[in-house]
């Protein structure tokens, strides 16, 4: 397939490096300069999209996919597709789906999980919203870069997806640094801690695959100093997006609120910007109950 892939970041450079080795025609376009083996450089964003059977964005938010939408949809051919991968908010999705179904192109929302060892791996989960002729149309691509896609509902379904993931995963990761500092201060040996609570009803993905305490478990982010991984800014972005959404929506999370506010103090406050957000571990560790 003939495909633009607009934002080579972190997560689209893998991705598109992984397109052009499956053999499609991958041009990229990112504002910074950068090189992606197997992608040629497009001049603009509208050359990256002119002609593309499919275009993806991977893009730092909603409102900058908006903007960079606004500029392609009126040079993409109808009946091609644009994908969105960023994580974006459910709003700037659904204004986006609506101009793009009024063109004839299909529009899917398509975040991922998995991060960065996700998409140079060709791991990545996609959770999508859109019509099932849309996901059928891009199901080839997923397969290249992900191991599982799933069509949510309509568009904005994925996005709302990711939304309530990672909701759950900042929820269990601040649960799980915690209850590492209390079991410290009880005199419970990590490895101990580990041991019983990966293999008990305490376990989680926080806690079994992305260990926050350094030398327990898999490797993780903490046996590397807490460099990200999955930044506590990136997370700090989606629980907002959560608190929006639940705004939207009249729905109450309170454990969702409270994860928010503790992000944000990490982040803006205290040292977490840059980190890992599993080194809410040492934030605790310093901390006491007063
Ligand atoms: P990144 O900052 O590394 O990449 C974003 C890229 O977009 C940058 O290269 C930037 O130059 C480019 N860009 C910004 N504005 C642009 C524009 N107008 N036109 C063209 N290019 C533009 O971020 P990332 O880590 O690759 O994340 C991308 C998206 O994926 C975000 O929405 C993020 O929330 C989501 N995500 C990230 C992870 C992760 O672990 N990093 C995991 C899941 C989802």
């Amino acid at each position: 397939m003939k495909i633009g892939f607009i934002g080579l970041g972190n997560m689209g450079g893998p991705m598109a490096a992984n397109l052009a080795a499956a053999g499609h025609d991958v041009t990229g376009f990112d504002m910074a300069d950068v090189s992606i083996e197997g992608v040629s450089n497009a001049a603009t964003v509208e050359e990256a999209a002119n002609g593309a059977n499919v275009v993806i964005t991977m893009l730092p938010n909603g409102a900058i996919m908006h903007a960079v939408a606004d500029q392609i949809l009126p040079v993409m051919q109808a009946g091609a597709a644009l994908v969105d991968s960023s994580t974006s908010d459910v709003d700037n999705t659904r204004a986006v789906a609506e101009i793009a179904e009024k063109a004839g192109i299909h529009f899917l929302d398509a975040p991922v999980s998995g991060g960065v060892g996700g998409a140079s791996g060709g791991t990545l989960t996609f959770m999508v919203g859109g019509t099932q002729e849309g996901f059928d149309k891009v199901a080839p691509l997923f397969d290249v870069m992900g191991q599982k896609a799933v069509l949510c509902g309509e568009a904005g379904a994925g996005q709302s997806a990711k939304v309530c993931n990672n909701m759950i995963l900042a929820g269990t990761m601040i649960v799980t640094c915690e209850a590492f500092a209390l079991a410290d201060k009880l005199g419970l040996d990590r490895q101990k801690m580990f041991d019983v609570v990966s293999t008990s009803s305490g376990q989680s993905w926080s806690m079994n695959t992305y260990c926050p305490a350094p030398g327990v478990g898999p490797k993780s982010p903490a046996d590397n100093d807490y460099t990200p991984g999955f930044a506590a800014e990136l997370m700090l972005k989606d629980l907002r997006l959560s608190q929006q959404a639940a705004e939207t929506a009249d729905a109450d999370t309170p454990v969702g609120k409270l994860a928010t506010a503790l992000y944000e103090q990490f982040v803006e406050q205290e040292d977490g910007e840059g980190k890992d957000f599993s080194a809410m571990l040492p934030r605790f560790e310093k901390r006491s109950r007063g």
